[in-house]
C-alpha cells in the first residue's frame, strides 16, 4: 500500500537526534530503510519536547550487529536492538508484524516484514507515523497525521480486535487522551467501556506503570475522570464514588497517588496495601504513605521536623490539593504556610547545642535515659526553650545530676 507523505523538516540538534541521524544514514547507505517512529515523531509534529528516539528499519538484528560496532541485544527475538552511537543509546526495531495474540497480553510470535505492516501493528494512528530523516518527510500509512492535526485518538483497524490483542491499550488510550487533551474517538471509547473487565488480565506491574505515567503527565485529574467513566476505578481499585478533585494539575506522581487514594476514600493503610499489590517500590510507597498519614504537630519542634523531612514538598502539595475540598486540610495548609514563613522557610534541622560526647564528658552513661535526655534537649532547643549551648548545659546539670 502507498503511504501519504508529508514534507516536514525536523530540526535535529540534540546529541540524541544527531546520533539517531548518523545511525539511519549508515543503515540507508547499506541499502536498508530506516525511519524515526512512534512517540518521538508524534511529539515533534505537535511541537512538544520529544523523549527517546526509536528507529524502525528493514535490517534484522543480526544485520544490525554486523553493521555497528556497539550493539546491545535487548530483545533480539522480537527484533529489538540498541545501538550505542557517540555515547547515545538508540533503540532500533526491525519492521515486524505481531503473530497471533492468545492471552490479550503479548504476541505469540513475530514476523519481520515491511514498513506498512509495522505501522499497522501499532496501537493508535498518531503513534504509527514514520519520519524519513534523509528525505525529510512523514510517511503515513494510517491517517495518523490528519488525526494528530484534528486532535483525536484513533485505533488502527478495528477497535474490538486491537484492544483484545492487548488490553493494556485501553489504558494507553486514556493516558494519551489526558496527555494531549485529545478525545478518544467515540466508538473506540465505547469499546473500552464494554471491555473494561478484561484489564484484569493485564499484570499489576503494567497496570501500575500505565496509571503512574498518567499521574506523571500534565492532567492527572482528567485521567482519573476517564478511568472512572470507563469503569476502571471500580475494577482495579474497587472504588465507589470519586470525590471532587478540585483544581488539580500536574504534580509529583507520589502526590498524585495520595490525592487519588484520598478521593476514592482510601486511608493510608489501604493505599499502602494496594500499592504493594501493584508491586510498587518501597521508596514510592513510603512517600505516598508520608503524604497520607496524619503527622503530630503539637509544637514548633514538630513543625521543624516536618519541614526538614525529605517528603515535605510532596506532603505540602497533597495538603494543598486536599484543602480545596476539605475544611480540616484547608486549616492545616494555612497553618503550615504561616509557620513555614514565620520560621524562615527552614529545610534543614539545626545542629544540637549539646552532643552525646559532651553529655558523656559530663558524666552521663549511654543508655535509654541518655537517649531520652538528648531528645529532650534537642526538642527544647527547637522550641526555643533553650537558647544557647550554655543554657542547655546548665539545664542538664540542674535536671539530671
Ligand atoms: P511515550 O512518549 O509515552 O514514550 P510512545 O508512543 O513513545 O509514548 P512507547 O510505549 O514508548 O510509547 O512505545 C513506542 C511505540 O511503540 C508507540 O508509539 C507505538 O507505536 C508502539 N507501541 C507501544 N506499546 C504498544 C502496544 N501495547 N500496542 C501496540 N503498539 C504499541
Ligand atoms: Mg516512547
Amino acid at each position: 500500500m502507498e503511504p501519504t507523505t508529508i514534507n516536514i523538516e525536523f530540526e535535529l540538534s540534540s546529541p540524541q537526534e544527531l546520533a539517531a541521524e548518523k545511525i539511519s544514514d549508515t543503515l540507508i547507505q547499506n541499502g536498508y530503510t530506516a525511519y524515526f517512529v512512534g512517540g518521538y515523531v508524534r511529539d515533534k509534529i505537535l511541537g512538544k519536547s520529544a523523549k527517546d528516539i526509536d528507529i524502525a528499519c528493514s535490517a534484522t538484528p543480526d544485520e544490525i550487529e554486523d553493521l555497528f560496532d556497539k550493539t546491545i541485544a535487548v530483545g533480539k527475538s522480537f527484533g529489538v536492538m540498541v545501538v550505542v552511537q557517540d555515547g547515545e543509546m538508540i533503540e532500533l526495531a526491525t519492521f515486524r508484524k505481531d503473530g497471533g495474540y492468545q492471552d490479550g497480553r503479548r504476541p505469540e510470535s513475530i514476523e519481520f516484514c515491511g514498513a506498512y505492516e509495522d505501522a499497522r501493528r501499532r496501537d493508535f494512528t498518531m503513534n504509527a507515523l514514520f519520519y524519513d530523516p534523509q528525505k525529510k518527510e512523514i510517511i503515513d500509512y494510517v491517517g495518523g497525521h490528519a488525526d494528530l492535526l484534528k486532535g483525536e485518538i484513533n485505533v488502527i483497524g478495528k477497535a474490538e480486535e486491537r484492544f483484545s490483542e492487548d488490553y493494556l491499550r485501553m489504558l494507553r488510550a486514556i493516558r494519551f487522551s489526558a496527555r494531549f487533551n485529545f478525545p478518544i474517538e467515540e466508538g473506540a471509547f465505547q469499546v473500552i467501556c464494554s471491555n473494561a473487565d478484561f484489564i484484569l488480565k493485564i499484570s499489576n506491574e503494567r497496570i501500575f506503570n500505565e496509571i503512574n505515567a498518567m499521574f506523571c503527565g500534565p492532567d492527572p485529574k482528567f485521567a482519573i475522570q476517564l478511568l472512572k467513566d470507563a469503569g476502571f476505578l471500580k475494577l482495579i481499585f474497587n472504588a465507589g464514588d470519586l470525590a471532587d478533585l478540585g483544581s488539580f494539575s500536574s504534580c509529583d506522581p507520589e502526590t498524585a497517588w495520595a490525592v487519588f487514594f484520598h478521593s476514592i476514600d482510601y486511608n493510608s493503610e489501604k493505599a499502602v496495601e494496594k500499592l504493594k499489590e501493584l508491586k510498587v517500590s518501597n521508596i514510592m510507597i513510603n512517600a505516598v504513605k508520608f503524604c497520607m498519614e496524619p503527622v503530630r504537630l503539637d509544637d514548633k519542634a514538630d513543625y521543624l521536623h516536618l519541614f526538614s523531612h525529605k517528603h515535605f514538598a510532596k506532603y505540602l502539595d497533597f495538603i494543598r490539593i486536599a484543602s480545596i475540598k476539605d475544611k480540616a486540610s484547608k486549616e492545616l495548609f494555612d497553618e503550615l504556610l504561616q509557620r513555614y514563613r514565620s520560621y524562615g522557610f527552614p529545610r534543614e534541622l539545626v545542629k544540637a547545642f549539646v552532643s552525646g560526647d559532651e553529655l558523656q564528658e559530663l558524666g552521663l552513661q549511654p543508655g535509654k535515659e541518655f537517649g531520652r535526655i538528648i531528645k529532650t534537649l534537642y526538642r527544647m532547643q527547637l522550641n526555643d526553650e533553650l537558647k544557647t549551648k550554655e543554657e542547655a548545659l546548665l539545664f542538664v546539670k540542674k535536671e539530671y545530676f
